[in-house]
């Protein structure tokens, strides 16, 4: 297990976020900074630090998420503009919550990505 993070509030609903998807395993909810006209966090209700160890350690939660985002792509039509899935891991990607989540955005022609 690691550590508290913003993103266990949310789940605990201790703090509120703007839910766009839930089902038993995973939360979506819109990223309270977005950098996209659709920009949304998915997160496994199981905490894990960052990406590398939900695959090592919890593999089954990373198809869970990608379920998750196949079910919210679809049914909100996002899939048919297209999106892209967006993981940052530890501090040179940015990332700033310990909790792992993949950024989903779309909406929008997006620009290129990397430095
Ligand atoms: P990262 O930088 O990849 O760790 O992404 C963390 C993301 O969480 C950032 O895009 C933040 O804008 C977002 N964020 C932080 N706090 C909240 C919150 N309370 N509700 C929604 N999004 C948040």
């Amino acid at each position: 297990m690691s550590e508290e993070t913003i993103f266990s509030k949310i789940i605990r609903g201790d703090i509120p976020s703007d839910k766009v998807y839930e089902d038993d395993k995973v939360l979506a909810f819109n990223d309270i900074s977005p950098m996209a006209k659709v920009h949304v966090l998915f997160i496994h209700k199981t905490t894990t630090k960052h990406v590398n160890q939900m695959v090592q350690e919890h593999p089954q939660q990373l198809v869970d998420i990608y379920q998750a985002i196949a079910k919210y792509t679809q049914e909100s039509g996002l899939d048919k503009s297209g999106f892209r899935v967006v993981t940052n891991m530890n501090k040179d990607a940015g990332q700033t919550v310990f909790h792992t989540h993949m950024h989903v955005l779309g909406g929008e022609r997006l620009g290129t990505f990397g430095s």
